[in-house]
């Protein structure tokens, strides 16, 4: 048996890695040109950023074990400071229960991970898979042949490659925010703040996400300076979503100054990353998304959550259901 695998973020990559654990060949299709997904770090000059994910809780599931006892763990930080919330910028410590879970950040950017879990694994970086072929109980991806296909990208897009088959799915209430996340690098060291993020639970400030990645890990900013991530509300994001980026800064730079002092009114590095399928409002059901799936399974955050360990964790499932159906 020989497993296509669309999509080397978190979920693809937990797939392949369990099928090829258990012995069976597999090949990953990726678009972009390396692995990850939405646990995306970009360097802008000499400052680090994650543009997606910020930082991983593994919470006992199965990622845990592969980034605490398989994995090479010498990048690996256990964040220390807490998350704090905000009500319209004014900051307060943050819920006890929710900063009591561990969460982890990579020295030098989350993307590392993937970097790990991608080793050995078998990926076809800048192919993007537009369409799939059925042909006597096969399949046909990018001019290979396989037995079994696992598809990872957010639901819109697997869907799309689904209706190339003639096949639909349950997954129509599946629905994604859309969120810009705006890279900041300042000439003047962290702010002094108690916190590593700053979250405004109830989504009412455009500003919903503060994360201070060289608090996070001071590799991410050059001594002396600092780096920090804006991710913006759902509205906000929706909103601007084909503003263009100095329009944005214009709005955003009051903010961070109102947060942080005046200093902190000019960037010397600026970068912004337009999510269009952030994270997933509301999920589908990996059950009955994948009850009949004909040698096709769906994995990924859409019908888990939008978090890093349980797009992981859907990807071991989507494995385990093959490997069911092994002769
Ligand atoms: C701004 C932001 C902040 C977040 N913060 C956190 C956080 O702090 N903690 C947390 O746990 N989670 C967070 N998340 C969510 C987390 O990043 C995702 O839930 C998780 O990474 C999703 O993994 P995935 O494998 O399901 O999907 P993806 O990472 O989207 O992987 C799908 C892959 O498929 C590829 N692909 C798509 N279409 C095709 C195609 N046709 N052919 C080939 N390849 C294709 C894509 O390039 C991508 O690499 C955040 C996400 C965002 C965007």
């Amino acid at each position: 048996m020989r497993v296509a695998i669309v999509g080397a973020g978190v979920a693809g990559l937990a797939a392949g890695r369990t099928l090829a654990k258990a012995g069976i060949p597999v090949v990953l299709f990726e678009k972009s040109r390396g692995p990850g997904g939405r646990l995306a770090t970009r360097k802008v000059d000499d400052f680090t950023f994650d543009t997606g994910a910020t930082s991983i809780a593994p919470r006992g599931l199965g990622i845990q074990a592969a980034m605490l006892q398989e994995l090479d763990t010498s990048e690996l930080i256990e964040i220390k400071s807490p998350i704090y919330t905000h009500v319209n910028l004014r900051a307060h410590p943050g819920d006890a229960a929710r900063n009591a879970i561990p969460r982890y950040s990579y020295r030098s950017g989350n993307n590392h991970l993937a970097k790990l879990l991608a080793n050995g694994l078998e990926i076809r970086l800048n192919t993007t898979v537009d369409r799939l072929e059925r042909q006597n109980g096969a399949y046909e991806v990018e001019g290979e042949r396989f037995d079994k296909v696992i598809l990872t990208p957010p639901i819109p897009q697997a869907s799309l490659l689904l209706w190339s088959l003639g096949e639909s799915r349950p997954v129509a209430n599946a629905r994604y925010r859309s969120c810009l996340s705006i890279m900041l690098g300042f000439n003047q060291p962290n702010p002094n703040v108690p916190y590593h993020a700053l979250i405004d639970v109830e989504q009412r400030h455009p500003l919903t996400w503060v994360s201070m990645e060289s608090i996070k890990s001071q590799a991410r900013a050059p001594d002396g300076q600092c780096a920090i991530v804006l991710q913006m509300s759902p509205a906000y994001s929706q909103d601007h979503y084909q503003t263009d980026d100095a329009r944005v800064l214009k709005d955003v730079l009051p903010w961070v100054s109102q947060l942080f002092g005046s200093e902190y009114r000019e960037p010397i590095a600026v970068d912004t990353k337009r999510w269009k399928y952030s994270q997933p409002e509301i999920t589908a059901v990996f059950e009955s998304v994948n009850r009949n799936h004909r040698g096709v399974v769906l994995a990924g955050d859409g019908l888990s959550a939008g978090r890093v360990e349980r797009a992981y964790e859907s990807g071991i499932e989507a494995a385990r259901l093959i490997l069911e159906e092994k002769p």
